[in-house]
Formats: C-alpha cells, structure tokens, sequence
C-alpha cells in the first residue's frame, strides 16, 4: 500500500513512512493511492465478532508490510486494553430510528482516544524495531494533549512534551495531563495563552537544527495513521445495526472533518452508508460550503463545543481531493487561493460533496437546549459536541437508522451540561480519585528559548 500527497508533489511513501511523517513536504495530506474495498460478504463476516478483530480486518489492507499479522494484532489489543467499556464503542437507542455512538470510554473519555491509543503502540513498535526515539511536541487548548499523553506514556522510544496555557485549561483537563506519574510525559504550562502555545511549536518546527537535535515529531489530526484508526467503529457500529443488509447514516460533530472523513473511507471502502451528516457548531464553514459551493474563512467564535472551534478544518483536504478526481495540482492551486481568505469549489465537485454529505449547524441556544430536550426525553446526558450532532440529527432522520457520534463524556464538559440540564456528571468511576492524585508539571515562561533548552535538558 502506498500513500500519495494530497498536493500531487512529495515523495511517494508506505504505511510507516506516512505515520512517521505526518505533514507531506508540498504541504499536502498523505491518502492512500487506492482505497482497499471489502465484499458484502468480508463484511457480514464480521458481525459479531470483537472490536479488535473488526479493527484487524478493516485496517490490515492499509497498513501494508509495515507489520506482520500476529505483530498488528498485538498492537490493536494493546491499544484498546485501557477502555472501559467491553464493546470499546457501544451503541445506544435515542429514539425510534436513531442511535448513540459512544466514542467516550477511552482513557481521556473522549473518542480521539480510539487514535492516539492506536498511534502510540504503531510508534513504538516502529521505533523500537528501528532503534530510534523520538520527541512528540504538542501544543494543547485542552483535550488533545491529555489523549496524547495517555497514548505516549510509559513507552521507551518516545518522551512527549505537551505545552498548554496555564491557568486557561479547566481543572479535570489539566488533572489528565499532569497526574500521569510516567517519567517520559513532561506537562509544561506556559505563561501564555493557546495561541502563544501553538506559535512556540511552529517555531520549533521550523528550527531545523532543534528539529533534528530532539528527533520532533507530531501527532496532529492529519496524520494518516489516526484517520484510519476512526473507520473502524463505522464498521463496527454499521455491523450491530444490520450491515451490510442495511443501509445506515452517520451524523458527526465535526472541526477538522478528521472524524467524517473516518465515516467517507468506511463508505468507499464498501460499507452501506446512505448518508454522511456533518454538523457543525456556530464555526460553521463546512456548512456554508455545503450550502453555497464558497470554503470562506472566519473568524473564531468560542462556543461550548470547544473542540469543533476551527477557523478552516484541515481534513477537508482529502475529500476535496476525491472530487477533484485525485488531481493534485487542482488542491494545491484551491489551497492557495486560501491564502488570501477563500476559494470557489467547482460546480461537479459540489454535486459529488453532496451525493454523499449532507449538513446542518447548531447555534449555542440549541445546543442547550438539546442537551435539556435529551435530558427530559430520553435520560441520556449528552455533552455539548453530542448534542450539537443530536440537533442536526434530528434534522436529517430517514428511513435507515441513523448513527449520531457521541464525541466525549458530559463530565468533561459539566458547567455547560449542568447550565442546560441541571445534572452534574459525575466522572466515571475508574477515574472517581482524578483530584486526589498527585501533580507534576513545570511553569514556563512564554519565551521560545527557554522552552528549547527545558525540552534538551529533560532528554539529555
Ligand atoms: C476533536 C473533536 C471533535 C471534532 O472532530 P474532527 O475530527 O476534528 O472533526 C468533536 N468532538 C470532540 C469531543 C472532539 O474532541
């Protein structure tokens, strides 16, 4: 299996090699240079069976050489050991014809779990057989930071670095990352916002001397090994549903369309998907482009849906790519004009985006007030990136089931819960002791320098 940029013009790579590098040098996205399809029948042999083995067959095409069998599926059961939850991710009924997928008994409880769990045991089985280590760098506004944590911890081949903005990440965040007693986990807050926290990464990435002196690698939404590690619950929650029998539809809180594209590959792949549903928050340029056929950049607007806050959502590159029938050169040119605010999509492009996704978005007001209607309705309490998807949901129900993507556990989001429903999640009970556990992470000042030398000294 090889992977090809998204921009038509960086070296041709296999499975570890795109996992490895993330980013591709003309600025593009690592795709798979034919997408693997399974039969109706591969598919129906798979009802029933346990997550691990439906992510071994769905994944094993893409993954090439790169792993012999008995070595991947160790890496799979690894990953998924830490899940609190048999099924991984467990369906449950919200109404009628409309079911709940619950992304959220991972480590962090929250569904980027499923990807970061998997790329931590793809990395360190990588490295290890290469001799190398490497340091992830990462800068956090809250939750990718813990998963990244929790996927790097205690592994020998990799030290993890996260910086976050302190003071400015709210308490069980800052818990997640800084109680991992692990001595490879370095939690450093500094003395600055977000913003400030992303520019200093960019900045070490582009110190190409510091670059190669720490081995810098990332771990970000574009990295094609985490895309894949999200088509499998497609698969699995399809199968419970009646796949491929039946046809179903998915409906997904989405930011950097990292998780729907998850649902587009399942799709292409040969699972029976009528509908791909993307919602979005009051930061909603995918629908706007949806709607108009215009990609339009904004400005952010904070909501309570923090992690679906994006400005331009990175992901949708690679759909743009299949419409564009794979022409690099095309996305290059689309990802230029971005530079100076937006770009047009053309008119055959569109209709193919909308044969295949529809959208919807949901402002803050309705989004509480989903989380309070579930609430009464239903018992289930959903956090506000749920409950955004619950609405358009509701907007799109059909005649096949339809699968709405439950991101994150209400506990990590209580004030904006309990503001619209009245219940204080409690966190669950394996993580019950999270405040009595002990804290370690080092204050830094917001100066590029001294966070160099920090990351040198802690490796040396
Ligand atoms: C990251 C995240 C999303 C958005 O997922 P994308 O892959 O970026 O579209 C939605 N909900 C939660 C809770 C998240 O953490």
């Amino acid at each position: 299996m090889r992977y090809i940029s998204t921009r038509g013009d960086a070296p041709v790579l296999n499975f570890e090699e795109a996992m490895l590098t993330g980013l591709a040098s003309d600025g593009g996205l690592y795709v798979p240079e034919t997408i693997p399809t399974m039969s109706a029948a591969e598919i129906a042999a798979m009802a029933g069976l346990p997550y691990e083995e439906i992510a071994f067959r769905v994944m094993r095409p893409f993954v090439g050489d790169t792993f012999g069998d008995e070595e991947f599926r160790g890496i799979i059961a690894r990953a998924y050991a830490g899940f609190g939850h048999d099924a991984r991710a467990p369906l449950v009924q919200l109404g009628p014809n409309h079911f709940l997928l619950e992304l959220f008994h991972g480590p962090t409880l929250a569904f980027k779990d499923f990807a970061m769990q998997l790329i931590g045991q793809l990395f360190q089985a990588a490295l290890s057989r290469r001799g190398e280590h490497v340091t992830i760098v990462g800068a956090t506004s809250g939750d990718t930071g813990s998963a990244a944590i929790e996927a790097f911890k205690g592994l020998d081949n990799v030290d993890v670095f996260i910086l976050f903005p302190n003071g400015r990440v709210s308490d069980v965040q800052r818990r997640q990352m800084t109680t991992p007693p692990e001595t490879n986990v370095h939690a450093l807050a500094v003395e600055g916002d977000f913003d400030d926290c992303q520019a200093a990464l960019k900045e070490m990435f582009a110190d190409i001397g510091f670059r190669d002196h720490v081995k810098l690698a990332a771990v970000n939404s574009i990295n094609w090994a985490r895309v894949l590690a999200q088509v499998v619950y497609y698969f699995s929650s399809a199968l419970s549903l009646g796949a491929p029998h039946r046809k179903v539809s998915f409906t997904v809180p989405t930011g950097n369309f990292g998780d729907i594209f998850a649902g587009y590959v399942a799709k292409r792949m040969g699972l029976p998907v009528e509908t791909l549903v993307i919602a979005t928050n009051q930061n909603d340029i995918l629908h706007r482009t949806m709607e108009t056929g215009a990609y339009t950049k904004e400005g952010v607007a904070p909501s309570m849906s923090p992690s679906m806050d994006i400005q331009v959502s990175s992901n949708f590159e690679r759909a743009l790519f299949d419409v564009y029938d794979r022409e690099g050169a095309a996305i290059a040119q689309l990802m230029d004009e971005l530079k100076s605010g937006q770009f047009a999509i053309s008119q055959g492009a569109m209709e193919r985006l909308r044969d295949i996704f529809a959208s919807g978005r949901a402002s803050e007001e309705e989004t509480t007030a989903t989380i309070a209607a579930m609430h009464a309705r239903t018992g289930e309490v959903l956090c506000p990136h749920t409950a955004v998807a619950v609405k358009v949901a509701e907007e799109h129900l059909g005649s096949e089931p339809m699968i709405t993507l439950s991101t994150a556990h209400p506990a990590k989001f209580p004030a904006a819960v309990e503001a619209a429903c009245g219940i204080h999640p409690a966190l669950p009970e394996r993580m019950a002791d999270l405040f009595a556990r002990e804290e370690r992470f080092t204050v830094v000042p917001n100066d590029l320098d001294r966070l160099k030398s920090l990351i040198k000294e802690r490796l040396a």
